[in-house]
C-alpha cells in the first residue's frame, strides 16, 4: 500500500517535509515515494499529506494508478469541455 509520484510533478518540495514516514525523496526528473516507507498516512492522518498539499493535479497516484487529485479537483476547471450544441447545428 503506497502512493506514487509520476510525471508532471514540478519538484516544488511542498510534500516532502509533511510526510510522517520520510518516504518522499528528491529525485530527477521528479520526486519519488519509497513504497516500502509510504503507509498512505493511514494511521497518522485522515488523508495522505502529500496529496493534500500537492498543487499539481494528477501527479500523485494510488496503486491502481488513480490520481488522488484528479483533473479539475484543484482548479475547478473540467478536463473535458461540455459539448457545444452550436457546432452540431452547423453554425
Ligand atoms: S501518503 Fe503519507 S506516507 Fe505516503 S508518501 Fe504521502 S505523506 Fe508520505
Ligand atoms: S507537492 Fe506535488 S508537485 Fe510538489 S514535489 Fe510533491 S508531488 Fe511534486
Amino acid at each position: 500500500m503506497a502512493l506514487e509520484i509520476i510525471e508532471g510533478c514540478v519538484n516544488c518540495w511542498a510534500c516532502l517535509p509533511l510526510c510522517p514516514n520520510e518516504a518522499i525523496r528528491e529525485a530527477r526528473p521528479h520526486f519519488e515515494i519509497d513504497p516500502l516507507r509510504c503507509s498512505e498516512c493511514v494511521e497518522a492522518y485522515a488523508e495522505p499529506q502529500c496529496a493534500a498539499i500537492c498543487p499539481v493535479e494528477g501527479v500523485i497516484v494510488d496503486e491502481l494508478g488513480m490520481p488522488l487529485n484528479p483533473p479539475g479537483s484543484l482548479t475547478g476547471i473540467p478536463s473535458v469541455p461540455p459539448p457545444q450544441a452550436s457546432l452540431q447545428e452547423g453554425h
